[in-house]
């Protein structure tokens, strides 16, 4: 049978390859809905290619003037829309691939539906792990991993009762062999400069300083329950060893393969198949002769030591350190700091605000994280050195 999907964020990274793997996959997807924030070039071409049943843009402008081309779609805009297209009981499954804090919501409202999540987005858990986590074991929701680490394991964990610890592979970004100091004087060209993987700007950032391990850490500790003591990081260069897991006999399970998102998103839609689609290029062991394995220098990436302790301190920790990184990292990108400067604000912003606030409501983490916010960027504006 079918399974209907809607996919969040189709112009993006993932979207556009969660698209090429269905196409290959015809038979097996009817595709309900699409949404995109304001590439509406791209999603015209995959309106025409993919004939979705309602699409969600940003604004309602490019709403109204996309429904002039296809009147027998149906448009929706900004969070209402993706609340919309998230409470539509036909969908199976859920991609969600939008970036940004702007994926929590509608993912809350689609579990609360009952519909299966496949969650690329990182904000929803680092956010809202442990809400998120709840409401989907309530509505017997499942949350299945897109990123390629947390698919690895999930690929690899039979019974979580006797896995003894989690092991994340981190391919150590463009600067694994430099200095601290020519790091953090990067260029914008260099950071985005990944070895090993295409991704949207603000996750290559966050690669580069090792804050996307960090938030990894995070995400695993909720998706799979796991005491962040029983979570290791490495440096595995060659990404092609995802991640792995440690059982209780000592024995350790892998998941290999060579670098590729539509592998992991594949296996996160067609959840529990598993299919051929876009085939992996066949993985020779004898060709790629070696495997290499680090410890992670936490002086040189003290990015990923934060994030692993906001993530054990918990509460407003993630939340404060989400916010205030993401806007240091849209400030690196737009040339007004230095890379180094996205550790230095997102450390002050977590020292000044966490003893004081507290979150257990969403609304309570959307006022905090925009607090947090109009705190980074005043910071970045008043041009304080941290
Ligand atoms: P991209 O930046 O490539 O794509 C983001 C998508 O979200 C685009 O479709 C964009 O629309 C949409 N979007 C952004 N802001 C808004 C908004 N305010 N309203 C509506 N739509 C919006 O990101 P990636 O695909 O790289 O990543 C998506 C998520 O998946 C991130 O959270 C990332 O951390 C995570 N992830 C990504 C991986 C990767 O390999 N790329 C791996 C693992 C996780 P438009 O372009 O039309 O404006
Ligand atoms: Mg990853």
């Amino acid at each position: 049978m079918r399974k209907n999907i809607t996919i969040l964020g189709s112009t993006g990274s993932i979207g556009t390859q969660a698209l090429e793997v269905i196409s290959k996959l015809n038979d097996k997807f009817n595709i309900i809905g699409l949404s995109c924030g304001s590439n509406t070039n791209l999603i015209k071409k995959q309106i025409e290619n993919h004939h979705p049943q309602k699409v969600c843009v940003k604004d309602e402008r490019d709403a109204e003037f996309l429904k002039r081309e296809f009147v027998d779609i149906d448009f929706v805009f900004g969070d209402d829309g993706l609340t919309d297209i998230c409470s539509d009981k036909t969908n199976d499954i859920i991609l969600v691939a939008v970036s940004g804090k702007i994926g929590l919501k509608p993912t809350l409202i689609a579990i609360e539906n009952g519909i299966n999540i496949a969650l690329a987005n990182k904000e929803t858990l680092i956010m809202a792990g442990d809400i998120v986590m709840k409401t989907a074991k309530e509505h017997n929701v499942k949350i299945l991993p897109v990123d390629s680490e947390h698919s690895a394991i999930h690929q690899c964990i039979k019974d979580l009762d006797f896995v003894n610890k989690l092991i994340i592979t981190a391919s150590g970004g463009p600067f694994l062999y430099k200095t601290k100091e020519e790091m953090n004087n990067a260029t914008i060209e260099q950071a985005l400069a990944h070895p090993r993987w295409s991704m949207g700007k603000k996750i290559t950032v966050d690669s580069a300083t090792l804050m996307n391990k960090g938030l990894e850490v995070i995400e695993a500790h909720h998706l799979f329950n796991m005491p962040y003591e029983k979570i290791d990081v490495i440096v595995h260069p060659q990404s092609v060893v995802h991640s792995a897991i440690e059982y209780l006999d000592g024995s350790v399970i892998a998941q290999l393969g060579l670098p590729s998102m539509h592998i992991p998103i594949q296996y996160a839609i067609t959840y529990p198949e598993r299919v051929e689609g876009i085939k992996s290029e066949s993985f020779d062991f004898v060709k790629i002769k070696q495997l290499d394995f680090q410890e992670v220098d936490y002086n040189k990436f003290p990015t990923l030591k934060l994030a692993i302790e906001c993530g054990k301190n918990g509460g407003s920790a993630p939340v404060i350190m989400n916010a205030a990184n993401e806007e240091a990292v849209f400030a690196f990108l737009d040339g007004k700091i230095k890379l180094g400067e996205i550790y230095k604000i997102t450390e002050k912003a977590v020292s000044k605000y966490f003893s004081s606030s507290s979150v257990n409501k969403i609304s309570e983490i959307f006022e905090l994280d925009k607090e947090i916010r109009d705190y980074t960027r005043s910071l970045i504006y008043a041009n304080i050195s941290c």
